[in-house]
């Protein structure tokens, strides 16, 4: 496994593996088994799976919430290296944002609703990273999770209305044995919070907007919104916070229960 850390020694690591399929996982790292299902299925479909590990603050708000955000290089390095990977990118913020920064790729009407309306510029900050990671390791597949479906809505927007050569592929979300998604923030919660952010699994299995809402507002958990999302497959998604951590969650609405 390769690890580079700017654009140059990225293209230089891939220059050789044009000719077959190039598979990008994009991540900010502090990996655990969501990541490993989307790494597993590059793994599958790619010849050479490249893993980006960037906690990028241009989605960031708050700063506590980008200062708190959990690191662990060394880790996700191995846990890189046992999922198969070829080529991690793991840039500083001044290798993808160097003095002087000033482009940016805003979608601009599903990039403000739900995630979009509770955190200003989070799907600017999203959309333009991920372009400059599509541009720089040129892959034709890019893998992405279904926990984060408003992410998806607005990164296939992207790719549709900027012609992009690539194909988004959605890895279904991965949950501990209680339910509670999977995301690198759940280290954050406290073991009380824990309990209490496990409605929120709870209240989406529901399907119905009006239940999970009751059910969420009686767990003490802060709603930010409830709502069902006319996405590719439609959803029903929430976002909580448990103490100061934000957790967000759906499930899509075209399945079984
Ligand atoms: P993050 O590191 O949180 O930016 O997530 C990187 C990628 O992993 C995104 O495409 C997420 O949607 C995906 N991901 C995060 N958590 C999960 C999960 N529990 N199941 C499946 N994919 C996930």
């Amino acid at each position: 496994m390769i690890v580079t850390r700017t654009v140059a020694d990225v293209r230089a690591a891939l220059a050789g593996r044009r000719d077959g399929t190039v598979g990008l996982v994009p991540t900010m790292g502090a990996l655990h088994a969501g990541h490993l299902a989307l790494l597993a299925a590059a793994r599958e479909r790619s010849d050479t799976v490249v893993t980006s590990l960037f906690v990028n603050p241009a989605q960031f708000g708050e700063p506590a919430d980008l200062n708190g955000y959990p690191r662990d290089e060394r880790r996700d390095l191995d846990a890189a290296r046992e999922a198969g990977v070829d080529v991690v990118f793991a840039p500083s913020a001044a290798e993808m944002y160097p003095p002087g920064y000033q482009t940016w790729v805003e979608v601009t009407e599903l990039g403000v609703t739900l995630e979009g309306e509770h955190r200003p510029g989070h799907f600017r900050g999203v959309a333009t990273v991920c372009l400059k990671l599509f541009l720089i390791v040129r892959s034709e597949l890019a893998f992405f999770g279904q926990k984060d479906a408003q992410q998806v809505d607005v990164l296939r927007r992207m790719v549709a209305d900027l012609e992009l050569e690539l194909q988004l592929v959605v890895v279904p979300t991965v949950r501990d044995a209680d339910g509670l998604a999977l995301s690198s923030r759940n280290v954050l919660l406290t073991p009380e919070e824990r309990r209490r952010a496990l409605a929120l699994p709870r209240a989406l299995a529901t399907r119905d907007p009006e239940t999970a809402r009751a059910i969420l507002e009686a767990s003490g958990l802060e709603v930010d919104y409830v709502a069902v999302a006319p996405f590719d497959p439609p959803i029903l998604a929430a976002a909580v916070r448990a103490g100061s951590t934000r957790l967000i969650d759906n499930v899509p609405l075209d399945e079984e229960r």
